[in-house]
């Protein structure tokens, strides 16, 4: 399903050939849902890029792929950057976007904002799949859990490891909220996108 722009919403929609501060996306693929197609968003955390086919979102992630960039900004307004493909809004972008608008925005709003559809594509079975559904689900947004809870609650005890690898290759931040688990002992723990970014993501979770 696919929508029109509205314009109202102040999104910023196929930028300009010449604007040179276009973000370089890779060659499209495909999902067996269909094609992935890719959308980036400014944000207080920076750009994030999202790619997503016609069933979910496959991916978010920071466009840096560590934090000696980061310098979060929270009167960054989240809105469509940049966006690939065709004039017409996907409905996974509007989604996604309030979604974002929510997360980073009043309190008030975040409860009203529906949680995308994920899609993890030829990934969608196995015990990686289990963790990052099970930790979207039961994680909400300004609490922690531990490694070793969070492995409990797949059904593994013992399985901190693999949930720490799970974390470590989950594909849609945020979203799954990776940064909110962290070690028994109260210390952040490991962060794929840099340590800077989990303590900052922790902290603007606990202003709520
Ligand atoms: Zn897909």
């Amino acid at each position: 399903m696919k929508h029109r722009l509205a314009l109202t919403q102040g999104v910023v929609w196929m930028m300009p050939k010449e604007h040179n501060n276009k973000v370089k996306f890779e060659k499209a693929s495909q999902c067996k849902n269909g094609t992935v197609s890719r959308v980036c968003f400014s944000t207080p955390m920076g750009d994030l890029e999202m790619k997503f086919c016609p069933s979910g979102i496959h991916t978010l992630h920071r466009l840096s792929k560590d934090d000696s960039d980061f310098s979060p900004d929270i009167w960054t307004k989240v809105s469509v950057k940049q966006a690939e493909g065709s004039s017409e809004v996907h409905s996974h972008v509007l989604s996604c976007l309030d979604w974002l608008k929510a997360f980073f925005g009043q309190p008030s709003s975040r409860s009203l904002a529906e949680k995308p559809s994920l899609c993890f594509g030829n990934r969608a079975s196995g015990f990686y799949p289990l963790v990052w559904e099970t930790l979207a689900r039961e994680v909400p947004f300004g609490t922690t859990i531990s490694y070793g809870k969070l492995a409990i609650l797949c059904g593994s005890p013992g399985g901190s490891r693999a949930v720490g690898t799970a974390m470590r290759e989950n594909p849609i931040l945020l979203m799954v909220p990776c940064h909110r688990v962290i070690k028994s002992d109260g210390q952040i723990g490991h962060f794929s996108g840099g340590k800077s970014v989990k303590q900052w993501l922790l902290s603007h979770e606990q202003n709520k």
